[in-house]
């Protein structure tokens, strides 16, 4: 009987990561921000890629030596494999957005699954991979304790949500908005949320970077806006602290 079960495991096929166990409140692993006291900030662009604004982008975020994390859509991926590739080789942070930007608490764990490991075998395709992050398609609205299950405690990946949605998928919203929504309230470790799939990415980045490398903030990716977060750096020691007591 235990060999028919070790068996069966073996068949089930191994986690890509060691899996760590998913708290008793697993809403506690979503990610929507970093270190509140650090000046970094993490671009993430979503459900590309795109044939014509992909690149525009990767151009526009070599010219500012700016990283990124792309949370790519399965169904992107396959229309557009030489973009994916592209960005995977342009040394981008690549994330799993899902294979068709489904609903994903409406499916069983095995079809979610499916939307994940189909997408990571079209990264592994173009030349990337395991993604280390993952962001549910609709946030935490259609995500539930199977998806954090599946992504985080069967494959390693990090759930990564968003500090404030840039709305730059509704036709009304201008680029100003994109930018002012974004300015307006920053705080170190904001996430921020845009869509390469649409035009007002690209001018909307250049602003937000720039403007907030003059007030001092640093770009990096998801996955290091997280390690910052996990492990931050050691506090400078304080003026107090360095003066020889004088009893
Ligand atoms: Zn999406």
């Amino acid at each position: 009987m235990r060999a028919v079960i070790a068996l069966a495991v073996m068949l089930v096929g191994v986690p890509l990561l060691p899996a760590p166990p998913v708290p008793e409140n697993h809403r506690e692993l979503y990610i929507r921000h970093g270190r509140r006291s650090s000046n970094l900030i993490a671009l993430t662009y979503d459900d590309g890629p795109h044939h014509e604004r992909t690149p525009e982008l990767i151009a526009l975020l070599q010219e500012l030596d700016c990283p990124a994390t792309f949370f790519l859509l399965g169904d992107s991926v396959a229309r557009n494999p030489i973009t994916a590739r592209h960005l995977i080789e342009a040394g981008f942070e690549i994330g799993n957005h899902s294979m068709t930007h489904a609903r994903l608490r409406r499916l069983s764990r095995d079809e979610i699954g499916e939307e994940i490991d189909g997408l990571e075998a079209l990264i592994a395709e173009a030349g990337g991979g395991p993604s280390h992050v993952f962001r549910p398609p609709y946030g935490i609205s259609e995500s539930n304790r199977d998806v954090v299950e599946e992504a985080y405690g069967e494959r390693g990946m990090e759930i990564v949500l968003w500090t404030g949605d840039t709305e730059d998928w509704r036709p009304e919203t201008t680029v100003e908005q994109v930018v002012d929504s974004v300015l307006s309230n920053v705080q170190g470790g904001d996430i921020i949320l845009m869509h390469d799939i649409h035009s007002k990415a690209v001018p909307a980045t250049r602003v937000i970077v720039e403007e907030l490398r003059a007030r001092g903030f640093e770009f990096v990716t998801a996955s290091e806006m997280i390690e910052d977060l996990r492990n931050p750096p050691p506090e400078p020691a304080s003026p107090e602290a360095t003066v020889s007591p004088s009893m």
